[in-house]
C-alpha cells in the first residue's frame, strides 16, 4: 500500500509539472497569426506615437539626424558607447569611399555600483577611461594635440533630443538607476567631466546605440532603412518622412527625410503573449509597468523568465531532473526571436516596405512589376550577434511574416560593435571642423 500511495503520488506530481508546461507553451505561443496582429499593432502605435506626444507608449523621438553615413566620411573619430553591460570607447580612422582604414575598441564592465550613484562620480569614472584610451591610442600623440578631437556619444537610453548633439534623459532602462540625472542634459554631464579630467572635446553626436547601428548599416549599404538592437535591452530606429512626424509641425530637414528612435522596449499591445512569468518579473522589476517588450525580448531578461519557469516546476515537482527534455523545449527564445521578427515588419509596414502599401492595405504600386524595392535592416546587439539559433529563429520569422513572394526583397544585416562605428561616423558627418584640422 505504501509502494503503490508513492507511485501515485509521484504520477500526480508529474502530471502537474506536465501541466505548468503546457500551460506556459501555450501562453507564450507566437504562431504567425498572432505574430501579424502584433505586427499590424506596431505599425498602428508607431503612427500614433508620431501624430502626438505622448500619444502611444512608443515615444518615436526624433533624433535630429537627417541624413546618415554615405561612405565619403573621412578623417579620425572617437566615440563612447554607454549602455549595455560593457562601456565602450573607440577610435576609428576614416578614409572615405567606404573605407575604415583604422579601428581600435576597448571594451569595459561598468561597475555595478556606478549604475545607481550620481551623475557626477558615473560621468568622471567614464571621463577618467576615454583619457587613458586617448593618452595610449592616440598614436604618440600628445594629449595637448588631441585636444579638440570630435566624439560620437552612444547614450543607450530614451532622450528627448534638442539637437543632435543635445538631449536630456527621459527615464533610465536596463537597471541603470542614477537619479540625479533624469531630465538632465547628458552631454553637458559628459562635457563638465572631460573637462574635469583635461579633455577638451567636443561632443559632435549625442545618438542613440539604435542610430548608431543604422548608420553604420548606411555607410556599407545605401538600402539600409531601419536598425534594430537586440541585446541588453531592445530598440529599433529607422528612417521616417519629415512630413510624417506630424507632432513636429513643420519639421524642415535637408534631405526630407529624418531617423526616428522608437524606443520599441516600451511598445505594448495585447496581442503580446503574456504569460504570468512575465507579469510576475513585471511586477519585481525597478521598472513596473514600464518596457514591456523588452522584457519579453532582451538579454537582461530572458533568462530570469527561465528562472521563473524553473522555479515554479521545482515548486511543483522533485522530479526535476526527470524534466531535462521539456526544458530543452524552445520556449522564451522562440518567443523572444519571433517577437523581435514581428517588430520588425510592423517597421516595415508604416514605411510600405512589406508589400503590402502600408496600413492602409493593397499591394504598393509597382510591385506586380517586379519593382518591389530592396531593404536592409541593420541588427546589432549580443543576442542577435552571438547566438545563432536566436538569429535563425528570427530570420525565419521575418521570412515566415512576410511570404515567399516578399522576403527575399528584405534583408537582415549583422552589426558587430555597430553602433559605436556608426556613431563615430554621425560625429563625422555632424562636425563643425573640415577634414584637416580633425587629423
Ligand atoms: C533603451 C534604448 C536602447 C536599448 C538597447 C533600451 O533599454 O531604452 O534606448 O536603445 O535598450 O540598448
Amino acid at each position: 500500500a505504501v509502494m503503490v500511495g508513492r507511485r501515485v503520488k509521484s504520477r500526480r506530481r508529474w502530471w502537474r509539472v506536465v501541466r505548468a508546461v503546457d500551460e506556459f507553451e501555450e501562453a507564450a505561443a507566437t504562431p504567425v497569426g498572432r505574430l501579424r496582429q502584433v505586427v499590424d499593432a506596431m505599425a498602428v502605435e508607431m503612427h500614433a506615437g508620431l501624430a502626438s506626444e505622448g500619444g502611444s507608449k512608443l515615444k518615436m523621438l526624433l533624433t535630429y539626424v537627417d541624413n546618415l553615413p554615405d561612405g565619403s566620411e573621412n578623417g579620425i573619430y572617437y566615440a563612447l558607447h554607454v549602455g549595455g553591460t560593457n562601456f565602450r570607447i573607440l577610435r576609428i580612422q576614416l578614409g572615405g569611399q567606404r573605407s575604415i582604414i583604422e579601428h581600435d575598441v576597448e571594451r569595459k564592465p561598468i561597475p555595478q555600483l556606478l549604475m545607481t550613484s550620481t551623475s557626477e562620480e558615473f560621468f568622471d569614472f567614464i571621463a577618467s577611461s576615454l583619457k587613458e584610451f586617448v593618452e595610449t591610442k592616440g598614436n604618440g600623440l600628445q594629449l595637448a594635440e588631441v585636444r579638440r578631437k570630435d566624439l560620437g556619444f552612444t547614450f543607450s537610453f530614451p532622450v528627448k533630443q534638442t539637437s543632435v548633439s543635445s538631449g536630456t534623459l527621459i527615464k533610465w532602462t536596463k537597471g541603470f538607476a542614477i537619479e540625479d540625472m533624469v531630465e538632465k542634459d547628458v552631454v553637458e554631464c559628459l562635457e563638465k567631466a572631460l573637462s574635469r579630467r583635461g579633455l577638451d572635446m567636443n561632443v559632435a553626436a549625442l545618438v542613440n546605440d539604435s542610430v548608431g547601428t543604422l548608420a553604420v548599416g548606411h555607410f556599407i549599404d545605401n538600402d539600409t532603412v531601419a536598425a534594430v538592437v537586440i541585446g541588453t535591452g531592445t530598440n529599433a530606429c529607422y528612417l521616417e518622412r519629415a512630413d510624417a512626424v506630424i507632432k513636429c509641425q513643420g519639421l524642415l530637414t535637408t534631405s526630407g527625410g529624418v531617423v526616428i528612435n522608437m524606443e520599441w522596449g516600451n511598445f505594448w499591445s495585447s496581442h503580446l503573449p503574456r504569460t504570468s512569468y512575465d507579469i510576475e518579473l513585471d511586477s519585481e522589476s525597478q521598472n513596473p509597468n514600464d518596457q514591456g517588450f523588452e522584457k519579453m525580448i532582451s538579454g537582461l531578461y530572458l533568462g530570469d523568465i527561465v528562472r521563473r519557469v524553473i522555479c515554479r516546476l521545482c515548486i511543483e515537482s522533485d522530479i526535476f531532473g526527470s524534466l531535462s527534455s521539456k526544458l530543452s523545449t524552445r520556449f522564451v527564445l522562440r518567443r523572444a526571436a519571433r517577437l523581435a521578427a514581428a517588430g520588425i515588419v510592423g517597421i516595415l509596414k508604416k514605411i510600405g516596405r512589406d508589400g503590402t502599401g502600408g496600413i492602409a492595405g493593397g499591394r504598393i504600386k509597382g510591385y506586380k512589376s517586379g519593382k518591389m524595392r530592396r531593404s536592409v535592416v541593420a541588427v546589432e546587439g549580443g543576442l542577435y550577434t552571438s547566438y545563432t539559433i536566436f538569429r535563425e529563429y528570427l530570420n525565419n520569422a521575418v521570412a515566415e511574416i512576410l511570404g515567399e513572394e516578399i522576403a527575399p526583397y528584405v534583408i537582415l544585416k549583422m552589426m558587430e560593435d555597430g553602433s559605436g562605428i556608426g556613431t563615430a561616423m554621425l560625429a563625422a558627418s555632424n562636425s563643425a571642423r573640415s577634414v584637416d584640422t580633425v587629423q
